[in-house]
């Protein structure tokens, strides 16, 4: 009773100060508590500041705190040197060419240190001929180190020893009235970086918070500006929507704000596809499902998934013009990711296995003889799996293949033998000529002859 009274009191008379440019918000105002710091995060603060140099919980973690989330990493901001933040801990590295970074170590937990830095002066700065900056990696302090970053919300610094706050953007107020809102003129720091602009929509998405209308205006007139920035960035910041375990917000507010062009092109055509659009969606809420449950998510798969109907509407074009389905389905393949790694570059090595879960698709309507045996033995068969539970759940293939599969598995010996589909069946079925269909993308089920799952192995 008098705790919570004198709480009440303490929370009333604790006012934001300020010092310098920054408002400086008291633990009585914004109840972030030290022990909500990670371990490893609090070991850094402590261990710089006791070396004598300024250290903050800064970015991401602080905003995810104040809206009453579990932060995904911790990340510290001071004033020393990379070589200096070196000295302090043992278990750390340099890492990163163009910004050097510090990683250290604690166990399981690495936290990442950067030196405070600043943007750099519009003369002195290396743009290219859009005004995207080309390099910022000048050391600077807080004051600055909180302006050259993106969002209001993401440039608030916490000092576990004081459990003070310090805003020099009016974030603290923002993030409590769930606003993302750019730091400085919206127009400049687009152009500055227009991965700004998807960082706007993954945050909102995965944070539940809205954008500022000053935030959100411009993007519909400059998201042209995403062509100028490099394919592995763009990749690495789609990998990032997707697996923010919020993908399907991500991809509805991308929608919406048609930024999706461009990024994946693809999911234009294949979001005016029912069946493909139903597919995606699944797969995605899959992924966030799976996320949620810390389960782990293959980017192949989801690239797999997201790609999975233009390769069937190639496929039955080929198919339609004679081709064999096997290698109709091989061309296919190529020529989809050929299209898509100009657009985005996805690694080479995702290749293998998104082929390897797409050709397992025409394996699974195989049911007699030694084939179904042969399948269970890929390595990949779950993913494999998994994904023909996807094409059934959206109606593209009936669902008594996924539950013939699910129950074959794990059947004993005699079962599984009884469950064989008489041989030959499979074989009809591979000398029939396709039929000529009315829709290009053979996806839909009722216009879904031929299947892909129909082909030879
Ligand atoms: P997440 O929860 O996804 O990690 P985050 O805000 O921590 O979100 P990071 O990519 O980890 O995102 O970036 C850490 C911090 O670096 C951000 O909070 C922001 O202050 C700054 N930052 C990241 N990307 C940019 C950018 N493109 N422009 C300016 N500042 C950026
Ligand atoms: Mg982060």
């Amino acid at each position: 009773m008098i705790k919570k009274f004198l709480k009440r009191v303490f929370r009333k008379s604790a006012k934001p100060k300020a010092v310098g440019n920054a408002q400086v918000i008291p633990f009585g105002l914004h109840g972030v508590a030290r022990e909500q710091i990670s371990y490893g995060a609090l070991k850094v603060t402590d261990g710089l500041q006791a070396a004598g140099f300024q250290a903050y919980v800064v970015g991401g973690a602080v905003r995810d705190l104040l809206l009453d989330r579990i932060p995904k990493d911790f990340d510290v901001a001071t004033d020393a040197t990379p070589e200096e933040v070196r000295r302090v801990f043992r278990r750390s590295r340099i890492i990163g060419r163009r910004f050097r970074l510090v990683h250290v170590m604690f166990g399981e937990e690495v936290v990442e240190v950067s030196t405070f830095r600043r943007m750099i002066e519009a003369e002195d700065a290396q743009t290219d001929e859009h005004g995207r900056l080309l390099r910022d990696n000048e050391f600077g302090d807080q004051e600055q180190d909180a302006a050259r970053r993106d969002f209001t919300a993401n440039a608030l610094f916490y000092d576990p020893a004081t459990q003070e706050i310090f805003d020099y953007h009016g974030g603290y107020a923002d993030t409590r009235n769930h606003l993302l809102r750019v730091i400085g003129d919206p127009l400049v720091r687009y152009r500055e970086d227009p991965v700004r602009m998807l960082r706007a929509v993954r945050l909102s998405a995965k944070l539940g918070i809205k954008l500022d209308a000053a935030t959100a205006a411009p993007i519909a007139t400059m998201k042209n500006l995403l062509d100028n920035v490099p394919q592995a960035r763009l990749l690495d910041e789609v990998l990032k929507m997707l697996l923010s375990g919020h993908s399907v917000e991500c991809i509805q507010h991308l929608h919406k704000m048609n930024l999706h062009h461009g990024l994946l092109p693809l999911l234009d055509v294949i979001l005016e596809h029912p069946v493909g659009e139903k597919f995606i969606m699944l797969a995605l809420r899959n992924t966030d499902e799976r996320i949620s449950q810390d389960k782990t998510v293959s980017p192949a798969f989801l690239f797999a998934a997201l790609l999975w109907h233009e390769v069937l509407a190639a496929w039955n074009l080929r198919v339609q013009q004679g081709g064999r389905p096997v290698g109709a389905m091989h061309e296919a393949m190529d020529e989809v990711l050929a299209r898509q790694k100009a657009q985005l570059a996805i690694p080479h090595r995702q290749d293998a296995v998104m082929k390897e879960i797409w050709l397992m698709q025409q394996r699974f309507e195989q049911r007699s003889g030694q084939r179904p045996y042969r399948l269970l033995e890929q390595p990949r068969f779950r993913a494999g799996f998994d994904f023909l539970l996807l094409r059934c759940a959206s109606g593209e293939v009936d669902e008594e293949l996924g539950l013939w599969w699910d129950e074959f598995q794990d059947a004993s010996a005699e079962r599984r033998a009884e469950m064989l589909q008489p041989e030959g069946a499979g074989d009809k079925k591979r000398r029939r000529r396709p039929r000529k269909k009315k829709s290009v993308n053979g996806a839909g089920g009722e216009t879904h002859e031929p299947s892909a799952s129909e082909s030879a192995e």
